[in-house]
């Protein structure tokens, strides 16, 4: 069989991390089955859909590098089709009109639910296609579900689950101003485009079954359905702004990388063995629907972070600096007047858990800072710092090769000089040279800051100190 997957978002806000998460694993399944993943946009409520909407689920996808094969297709653009099919049902004796006006059937739930009887259509059109209709309504048209018999779905996530018809009403497909609804509309589009799995959240679950009549209806064979576990926030609720960033897009401005957010949305749900790090390979080689969990899962923020950082130390540098290119534009980081980027990666890669941390760490290289951390300033620099920075700055300013190397011989020399252990002499030249107390070793921090900026800043702090009261 050739395999056909889709993932059919409604554009009515961004790309969140359970559209993400139904995606890849749609992806993952077309890839690893060799077979053909479709984007299909579900614009048809006119009135929540926006353009702004399908943009931030393109460029999602894009940021996460799911690519498609087929589409994307939009449903606004296939109404004719639509109406064709549901021509078809009610020429076929498989749908029919119904007048009941609003207040008709408002009185009929009301009646339901004073009788503690679930609220549903009763069908009270079914029959009655020869009289002439009532004046003044525009009938919506709803599908004949059969009433006697099952539907059962052999769902390769949860097993199988049977429902019986009697549990289903006579569903709208088209409204009254002749506009199909979403089940009809699932219904044709997945057959028109051949999809052989339909792999979705499993808050569409209750739709299957009618999904499977309207398609035996129409005399084809439903596809195979997987149903993915919710995924839930920390606190045990379903996942909601409430618990974050919810947006896909939200993590890349938090400076996450695609692959971490990738590698941690398979294992929502999906586990092989004990493993934590995918790589997109071993993803498609070892994806399984087979393998999905029924329970939901839950998001968890810390391994995230894990991951993120687990990647930052061990992606392809150019990768790395590709990526960090939009973060140094946003925060208006210029990067040409100073070391070569791949370096300060390297030399930062440790010591940050997302890119917008390794950006902010990263500053001094490029731009001198205003003040020095106070916190740092009381602790390093003390009444005799001054002179040894001095002596230090001497040092080098000797130094004719600008390297980790001879920066760090001529430390030792400094060091010598005035009879101080290097972890003595160390942390005040950082807090000169960077700022702050932390950074990348010394020496290879002066070689990446450069001679002339490391030179003028140390000078600076000398002065600084000398102006601190004793
Ligand atoms: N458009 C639906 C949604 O965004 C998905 C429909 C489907 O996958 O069948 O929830």
């Amino acid at each position: 069989m050739n395999v056909r997957t889709r993932f059919a978002p409604s554009p009515t806000g961004y790309l969140h991390i359970g559209g993400a998460r139904t995606a890849l694993f749609s992806w993952l399944y077309a890839r690893k089955m060799g077979g053909a993943f479709i984007l299909r946009i579900e614009d048809t409520d006119r009135e929540r859909s926006t353009q702004a909407s399908v943009d931030a689920i393109l460029e999602g996808m894009a940021w996460l590098d799911l690519g498609h094969d087929e589409g994307p297709f939009y449903q606004t653009h296939r109404f004719d089709r639509y109406a064709e099919v549901i021509q078809q049902l009610v020429d076929s004796g498989h749908a029919y009109r119904c007048y009941c006006s609003k207040e008709e059937l408002e009185q009929l739930r009301e009646g339901q639910m004073a009788r503690k009887e679930k609220p549903r259509y009763d069908g009270r059109w079914r029959d009655r296609q020869d009289e002439t209709p009532p004046e003044g309504v525009d009938p919506v048209i709803r599908f004949r579900n059969p009433q006697t018999g099952v539907v059962d779905i052999d769902d390769l996530v949860r097993g199988k689950i049977t429902i019986s018809n009697e549990e289903l009403d006579d569903l709208i497909i088209a409204r009254s101003d002749g506009t199909p609804t979403y089940n009809l509309t699932v219904v044709v589009d997945d057959i028109d485009m051949q999809v052989t799995h339909v792999i979705r959240g499993d808050d569409h679950i209750n739709n299957t079954p009618r999904q499977i009549n309207i398609m035996r209806a129409l005399g084809y064979e439903p596809p195979k359905f997987a149903h993915l576990p919710m995924i839930l926030g920390s606190d045990g609720q379903r996942l909601s702004k409430r618990h974050g960033a919810v947006s896909v897009m939200q993590y890349r401005d938090d400076g996450f990388t695609p692959q971490a957010l990738l590698n941690y949305l398979v294992r929502l749900g999906w586990s092989n063995g004990d493993q934590e790090i995918f790589s997109r390979e071993e993803m498609i080689e070892l994806f399984s629907l087979e393998a999905v969990n029924r329970a939901p899962s839950a998001f968890n923020t810390d391994k995230l972070l894990w991951l993120n950082q687990h990647y930052i130390k061990t992606l392809p540098v150019e990768e790395l600096a590709a990526q960090l290119q939009w973060h140094l534009q946003e925060q208006k980081l210029d990067v040409s007047n100073g070391p070569a980027l791949a370096d300060v990666i390297n030399a930062q890669r440790e010591r940050a858990k997302t890119l917008v941390e390794m950006v902010a760490i990263s500053r001094y290289f490029y731009e001198d800072f205003a003040d020095f951390d106070p916190t740092a300033v009381q602790k390093q620099f003390k009444a005799d710092t001054a002179d040894n920075l001095q002596t230090v700055h001497d040092e080098f300013a000797a130094l004719s090769e600008w390297k980790a190397e001879p920066i760090h011989a001529a430390l030792q020399a400094a060091c010598e000089k005035l009879g101080l252990k290097l972890g003595k002499v160390g942390p005040p030249l950082r807090v000169a040279v960077t700022g702050a107390a932390s950074s990348p070793s010394i020496d290879i921090t002066l070689e990446l800051i450069g001679r002339e900026r490391s030179l003028a800043r140390i000078q600076r702090a000398v002065s600084f100190i000398r102006t601190i009261p004793c």
